[in-house]
């Protein structure tokens, strides 16, 4: 089954919930970056993360980045998504692979480190909002419920889980995110604590073939709660052999001229998809006129 999200609202417009599965976008990600096991639960969980975001955006020219700035071996992990279902992301580093942690878990937190999330929203009315927080455990979900938490100021429940066969290629990944509104009641709040540790975790879940819809009649069991939409999600960048050629036409004319001169063009790689473009010299020939 293809990759989706769901989205409910429960507990009359109190709580609102995503669902998501993303094994094929997690696995696209892996392909394109090459990523080693533990740089590819780490991708796979912020491409998971950034994908719930998104799913709260409301317009369609919305987008949403996350960067999760740690002084861990992968170096920093940048993705992001928009309202269509799109997401795209890489590591700066995508060979590291650490042993398990004491849970017999990827270790995660290990490879991302200490440092900062940043969450930048463009919105459709009020522009570029940017909020960060810190990293408090570099396992990601934790990080980006507390960010919700602490900087957006909705109380946030987040799960994020990537299962990586032996031959590093990705069994299941998926996701839920829970946002409480003011008006949550405490019996509602103690009833999704308790399902939530009932759920167990979400990459089984995934792995044990549920869907979105599933996984949030799991965690809004004994809750009034209905699905409002499903939307395709995709692993899709923005990039193009035109955005290539337009790069090049803001580059010094002197460098291009020079590119063209010692090697008959250009090759340039997209960072969020790994894609390479190689631009002929003609391709730089016309870049260079599209300057003035
Ligand atoms: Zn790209």
């Amino acid at each position: 089954m293809a990759d989706y999200l769901a989205r409910a609202i429960g507990a009359g417009g109190n709580i609102r919930a995503f669902a998501v599965t993303t094994t094929d976008i997690v696995n696209e990600g892996r392909r394109r970056h090459d990523t080693w096991p533990t740089t590819t639960a780490a991708l796979g969980r912020a491409l998971t993360g950034t994908l719930l975001l998104s799913a709260t955006l409301k317009d369609k020219n919305e987008s949403v980045t996350l960067r999760i700035d740690g002084d861990g071996p992968i170096g920093g992990i940048t993705c992001d998504g928009d309202e269509q279902g799109h997401v795209r992301g890489y590591v700066r580093n995508p060979h590291v692979d650490l042993d398990p942690n004491a849970h017999g878990k990827f270790d995660v937190a290990g490879a991302v480190g200490q440092g900062f999330v940043h969450v930048t929203r463009q919105l459709a009315l009020e522009g570029l909002y940017t909020g960060t927080s810190e990293i408090i455990s570099g396992e990601i979900a934790e990080d980006l419920a507390y960010y919700l938490t602490k900087s957006e100021q909705t109380p946030s429940a987040v799960a994020l889980g990537v299962r990586v066969a032996p031959d590093g290629t990705v069994v299941a990944a998926g996701g839920y995110l829970i946002q409480l509104m003011p008006a949550t009641s405490e019996e509602e709040r103690e009833q999704l604590e308790i399902n939530i540790q009932a759920m167990g975790a979400v990459s089984t879940a995934v792995e044990e073939g549920s869907s979105p819809e599933e996984i949030l009649a799991s965690i809004l069991a004994g809750i009034d709660y209905k699905v409002l939409e499903r939307r395709e999600v995709v692993f899709q960048c923005r990039c193009s052999r035109e955005r290539a050629v337009a790069v090049m036409a803001t580059i010094d004319p002197d460098e291009v001229e020079q590119m063209i001169a010692e090697d008959q063009g250009a090759e340039m790689t997209c960072h969020f998809c790994n894609e390479v473009y190689r631009l002929s010299a003609e391709e730089l020939q016309q870049a260079r006129q599209e300057q003035h």
